[in-house]
């Protein structure tokens, strides 16, 4: 074996406990988004550990949000690397549902369970301990590293488009490493890159005066009935949008569809993440894979009206709330999206229906399979994992990495050390510890190969 990757494993293997105790540190901090003290705490811990493998740290807070912690450490090659990762987390309810306290990490089994072990403090303290790994077994690090550590990702990033477009030239950097990736059931690693745009919004309609007797439900409108008739000309029983121009701007993307038809994970994987959901068309599984990752949708999160109680009340409601959010893919803009809906509810005769914004959003964003820093990771993760790597056009979900490709003009994609289980959002979110320090290696080596490989297409530090 290579003598620079086996010190690197070396000193991984040797330092198991050490990099364990930071990690605990980190998810003992109870840092849910709102929360200010614990948010405070975690602040503390991660300056302290990037001060500790020499970064030149600082915070940042943009309109009195969480703080954004940037750090940099300059390495002896010009290439420079960036990761970006969240330290806030979800609250903890339903709390009853958990087997042991969300802050009190318990290890048990092969895992670490604590709120926030996988979105996403593990990935965060992986990176720091991957280039403290770097910095301790070789004295060196072979790339200079860009920490962009923010504490409202839970809270849909309020600060963080401000500082990008603020501190753009200090954040420049030849790749973005995002939250996300792991390893799926059988270890393959999984790589995504990109995710899709989100838009909120809330129709409302309402009626002038308070509730009325459900009697007068034959001559007055009710904006219930109002709320469901508009909802219904949104999207057809096979869950198609029938907003005029909806898929306009959805073209074909060869390299996703490739990447699609590669992905040759088994129909069982959905229905466990889905906890055996109803399909709303049962199609092939290429189709499926297809429409969840690169279809945009219109999805209802809530409806409320009138009386929900235990028991009956006749009413007639004074008001129909729905909350929305419409998932875009790329090419697709918020702006005009929203535009599109209006103009719908109008044409159906639904102007009544007010679209408030809850979230205006951002767009998608996806980088190509071909750029040389992702064919970088997917070599680095498959030398680590000795599996081949599943990769995706994007995550199903939504983040602002249109920050990263769009504003900075970079690469971005994620891979890291989450899996399938890992109940992310949920009750007994967990990490298996084996993923954390394969996460660690795996970072270490693309940090090693990266200088070289952008710059002479050579990655000598592959045989892990
Ligand atoms: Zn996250």
């Amino acid at each position: 074996m290579n003598i620079v990757i086996s010190k690197i494993k070396k000193h991984i293997e040797n330092n198991y406990t050490q990099f364990i105790k930071n990690f605990l540190r980190l998810l003992e901090c109870p840092s849910v988004s709102t929360d200010k003290e614990g948010i405070e705490k975690a602040v503390d811990v991660i300056v302290e550990l990037l001060k500790e493998v020499g970064a030149d740290v600082k915070t940042y807070k943009i309109d009195g949000g969480n703080p954004i912690i940037y750090g940099e450490i300059k390495g002896d090659k010009n290439s420079s690397i960036m990761f970006y990762d969240h330290y806030d987390v979800q609250p903890v309810d339903p709390l009853d549902r958990w087997i042991s306290p969300p802050f009190k990490p318990r290890i048990e089994d092969d895992k670490i369970y604590a709120r926030g072990a996988s979105d996403d403090k593990g990935n965060l303290i992986s990176r720091i301990l991957a280039v403290k790994t770097l910095k301790d077994s070789l004295g060196e690090l072979p790339v200079n590293v860009k920490f962009l550590f923010e504490g409202e990702e839970e809270i849909g990033s309020p600060s963080l488009p401000k500082f990008v477009i603020n501190y753009k030239e200090q954040l420049k950097a030849d790749v973005c490493i995002w939250e996300g990736g792991g390893f799926n059931k059988n270890g393959r690693p999984m790589i995504y890159l990109g995710a899709k745009g989100v838009i909120y919004v809330e129709l409302r309609v309402k009626r002038r005066g308070d509730d009325l007797h459900s009697s007068w439900g034959t001559i007055i409108e009710n904006p219930a009935w109002r709320l469901v008739s508009a909802l219904s000309t949104i999207r057809d029983i096979k869950g198609r949008i029938l907003i005029d121009g909806f898929y306009d701007e959805v073209i074909d993307d060869p390299e996703a569809e490739e990447l699609i038809s590669k992905i040759n994970i088994d129909r069982s994987e959905i229905e466990a993440m889905t906890s055996n959901g109803e399909l709303i068309e049962d199609l092939p599984l290429p189709d499926l894979l297809r429409r969840w990752l690169l279809s945009p949708t219109v999805n209802i999160c809530g409806i409320y009206s009138g009386y929900v109680e235990k028991g009956q009340k006749t009413v007639l409601p004074s008001h129909g709330f729905a909350k929305l959010d419409i998932r875009i893919v790329p090419r697709m803009h918020p702006d005009r999206v929203l535009m599109l809906l209006k103009k719908h509810l109008a044409k159906f005769g639904f102007s009544d229906v007010e679209v408030e914004i809850l979230n205006h959003g951002y767009p998608a964003a996806r980088t190509s399979p071909n750029t040389p820093q992702v064919r970088l990771a997917k070599l680095v993760a498959e030398a680590v994992s000795s599996k081949e790597a599943v990769v995706f056009p994007n995550i199903a979900g939504s983040g602002p990495i249109y920050l990263i490709t769009d504003i900075l003009g970079q690469p971005c994609f994620s891979f890291g050390v989450n899996h399938p289980g890992s109940n992310i959002h949920a009750p007994n979110e967990n990490l298996i510890i084996n993923n954390f320090m394969k996460g660690i290696l795996q970072c270490s080596l693309y940090l090693l190969n990266f200088d070289s490989w952008v710059r002479l297409g050579n990655a000598p530090y592959l045989n892990a």
